[in-house]
């Protein structure tokens, strides 16, 4: 099996941050690589909003986020970042054409034994796998917002992954304390998905067809489940903005009128009165 020991995170937004951090935090050595110094300028900054996090949510002493912090490096040069990493992290934007292309360079010039992981939720690595031009040595590592808390990896190769290079990714997941979650096929949305979108848009079907209302739904499910929350609140959790995109583009192309209904009452009673769920307070509840 492969040694990791220096890992390279393509992409510093929102979640290639904190797979960059959570890394270091667990001893590797961290290059985080971005297209400029804007985007460097607000990885650091993004950096600096979630340390705290790491000390309320796991107790983690000032002194040891310190020392994962000085773990990091930063580039802006895809050559530099990548001569010598033995796992490229790619979460970059979830854009097939911006990935196939990222892919398409990185291939001419990372080592050969760098392995590659993207953190892609919703397309299959399959996709990608021939601008890898490696694609024995690439497979999808899909991260969870927030990782230092929902810490699950799932991990899913393709047809032609070595089964070593999926077993190095199980045993580097671990490592960074994720729970490793492996899938033995590809499978659009991965386990988490699949499972909670039904879910989900069961909920809001019920809900856009007047069969109840929205405290009802999530009660039914709280109470017969034993869940803590019902579809309701972990759309809360998710974000609607997010909600409102994914339903928007399902309804137009399901065409689908109760779901068209749902999105336009979405819009017109929650995000536009700045109501986006659990990060602004509140949602279809309050927080
Ligand atoms: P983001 O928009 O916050 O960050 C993307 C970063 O990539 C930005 O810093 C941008 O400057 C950089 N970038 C753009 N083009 C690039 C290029 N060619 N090379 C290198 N960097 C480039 O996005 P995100 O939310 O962190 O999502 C990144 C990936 O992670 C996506 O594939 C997404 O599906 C996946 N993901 C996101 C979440 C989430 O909750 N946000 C959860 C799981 C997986």
């Amino acid at each position: 099996m492969t040694t990791i020991k220096k890992i390279t995170v393509a992409g510093s937004g929102v979640l290639g941050s904190q797979i960059a951090f959570q890394s270091a935090l667990h001893g590797y050595d961290v290059t985080i690589y971005d297209i400029n110094g804007e985007a460097i300028e607000k990885s650091k900054k993004l950096i600096d909003t979630f340390l705290p996090r790491y000390k309320s949510d796991l107790q983690i002493s000032s002194e040891k986020l310190e020392e994962a912090y000085q773990k990091l490096q930063f580039s802006i040069n895809l050559h530099d970042a990548v001569s010598d990493a033995d796992l490229l992290i790619e979460a970059i934007p979830e854009s097939i054409g911006i990935k196939k292309e990222f892919y398409r360079n990185l291939s001419k010039i990372a080592p050969e034994k760098t392995i590659f992981a993207t953190n892609t939720s919703t397309l299959l690595p399959s996709l990608l796998m021939d601008e890898t031009g490696r694609p024995e040595k690439f497979l999808a590592l899909h991260f969870a917002n927030e990782i230092w808390k929902h810490n699950t990896a799932e991990i899913m190769g393709t047809e032609k992954t070595d089964p070593e290079v999926f077993a190095t990714l199980v045993e580097f997941a671990k490592s960074i304390g994720m729970i490793a979650l492996p899938l033995k096929k590809e499978q659009p949305g991965y386990i988490l998905n699949t499972l909670l979108v039904p879910l989900l848009s069961s909920g809001i079907t019920l809900y856009a067809k007047g069969v109840a209302d929205i405290e009802t739904i999530d009660k039914t499910w709280m109470l017969g489940t034993g869940s803590p929350i019902g579809p309701f609140g972990i759309l809360d959790v998710v974000g609607l903005g997010t909600v409102y995109h994914i339903f928007k583009t399902e309804s137009e192309r399901s065409g689908n009128e109760e779901k068209m209904k749902f999105v336009n009452v979405l819009k017109n009673q929650f995000i536009d009165a700045g109501k986006l769920g659990v990060s602004s307070g509140e949602g279809f509840y309050k927080y």
